[in-house]
């Protein structure tokens, strides 16, 4: 069975249910007919027991017939597919008369059949269905009447009946195997089509897709669902490539400019404050190329990794308070007032680790998008089951068409309307996937010149 293809299995697997069935309905037809055939021929008996019951009559401890001339006569005359042969035996067995379509045969007398019992008997090679009724004087038996009918025909037609149910079996059998090998070779054709496409499918291929088929069934959802598949894929690799060449080219351009300057920089003697700033200059690249490498392999480095998560009671309030602590020199340079509100203390399960990695990038954001004396506010709430945290800042906010690909990577918004404002375009997408392994609902409002608050929510 597991050798066989998919299609003859199915075909098989209805074969098997469909023999069974076909075997019981086989035999209930076969013992339907030899049923109704064995009733016909008892009550034809029986009619003819009731009849020939009324033409005797008994004398003198003798069988008499009434009428016997005519009796014969109409014996003899009567032609009927399946006769009744009638013979009268004393009370031993021996033969007292006997009607004519006997001719020289003789029905047997069986001393042990039950009286008035129907039973198979034989005449001559003849199988006979067969009775023998008791005839009375008074109360003393003093013959038999034996009556008797040919069940040849009745056996002919079971034994053809059963040959036919025996030889038709196999045959119905095999073209029931063929039509449901055929139907079901039809039915699993999309699963050829999805063999055929899923062979096709290359990394650098992954335009094809499953033609859907016509049924809405199980195939349909499954090639629906391959296909959907196939588009998540493509669309993962393609922004695996986008990452790449974004990353690569990121990273090129402060060495290029590192490179440039250092070049430049040689090719005559200069004076120290040329060197000073020039260097310093590089310095400044190559902090930024450090960050760049920092952030590249911290998004590396959390992607699907929540079985290495370090859960912990983590006070919410001391958190905050350490960050904006850690920032104070870039808060202080912009003079940036910082207010917290905290009601109480908050405590939640998280990564302590991580999630001072999340406040952290959005707190330097907030500095770096806010105008010099600029505010930020850090405020702790609890709403039902959830502690939402929000750092808002009046700084120089996102456009709204915007807000939306703040999260991709190096997405920089309006960069160039801001060059003074250095940055890599991965804080965010840290942030975001950073919040997702916590499961932290992240959200950003933000209208421009306004300013930018973002939602940390956690539920407990
Ligand atoms: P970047 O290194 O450019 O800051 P991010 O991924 O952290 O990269 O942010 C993506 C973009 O979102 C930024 O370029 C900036 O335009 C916008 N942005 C993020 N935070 C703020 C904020 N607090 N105020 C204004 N704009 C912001």
């Amino acid at each position: 069975m597991q050798q066989l293809s998919f299609k003859n299995r199915i075909a098989s697997n209805y074969l098997i249910s469909t023999a069974l069935l076909i075997f019981v309905v086989f035999c209930v037809i076969y013992a339907i007919v030899r049923f109704s055939i064995n009733i016909k021929v008892n009550n034809d008996i029986k009619i003819e027991v009731a009849r020939h019951l009324r033409e005797i009559e008994v004398k003198e401890n003798c069988v008499l017939l009434i009428r016997e001339k005519q009796w014969k006569k109409i014996q003899f005359n009567k032609v009927e597919i399946s006769p009744a042969f009638i013979q009268f035996v004393d009370e031993l067995g021996a033969l007292v008369d006997k009607s004519p379509n006997l001719k020289q045969k003789k029905l047997n007398y069986y001393p042990e059949a039950i009286n008035n019992v129907l039973f198979d008997g034989k005449l001559e090679n003849t199988s006979v269905r067969q009775i023998q009724v008791p005839l009375y004087q008074n109360t003393k038996i003093i013959g038999f009447m034996i009556i008797a009918m040919s069940v040849e025909d009745s056996v002919m037609v079971l034994n053809n009946l059963f040959f036919i149910l025996v030889v038709a079996y196999p045959l119905i059998l095999l073209v029931l195997f063929l039509i449901a090998r055929f139907i079901a070779g039809r039915s699993i054709k999309p699963i050829s089509s999805i063999i055929h496409t899923a062979n096709i499918i290359t990394k650098d291929n992954l335009k094809s897709r499953i033609s859907l088929p016509q049924n809405k069934d199980e195939l349909h959802l499954l090639s629906m669902t391959i296909n959907n598949l196939l588009d998540r894929v493509e669309n993962a690799i393609e922004r695996e490539k986008q990452f790449t060449s974004d990353a690569s080219h990121e990273l090129r351009t402060p060495l290029a400019v590192i490179k440039g300057t250092l070049e430049v920089l040689i090719r005559k003697p200069r004076n120290q404050e040329e060197y000073k700033e020039k260097i310093d200059f590089c310095i400044n690249e190559v902090n930024r190329l450090n960050l760049l490498v920092d952030e590249l392999l911290l998004l590396a480095r959390f992607e699907n990794q929540r079985q290495s998560l370090k859960l912990e009671n983590v006070s919410l309030n001391a958190l905050f308070l350490d960050i904006i602590s850690r920032n104070s020199s870039i808060i202080n340079v912009k003079k940036i007032q910082c207010e917290a509100m905290f009601a109480k203390d908050f405590h939640v399960q998280t990564d302590a680790y991580l999630f001072s990695i999340v406040v952290n990038n959005i707190l330097t954001n907030a500095v770096k998008y806010s105008k010099t004396n600029g505010l930020i506010s850090f405020t702790i709430t609890e709403e039902n089951d959830k502690t939402i945290c929000t750092i808002a800042d009046n700084g120089i906010g996102i456009a709204t068409e915007d807000l939306k690909k703040i999260f991709d990577q190096f997405y920089r918004s309006k960069a160039n309307e801001h060059p003074e404002i250095k940055g890599t375009g991965l804080g965010l997408s840290i942030v975001k996937r950073l919040c997702t392994l916590l499961q932290i609902d992240l959200r950003i409002e933000s209208q421009e010149n306004v300013g930018t608050k973002v939602i940390l929510s956690f539920t407990k």
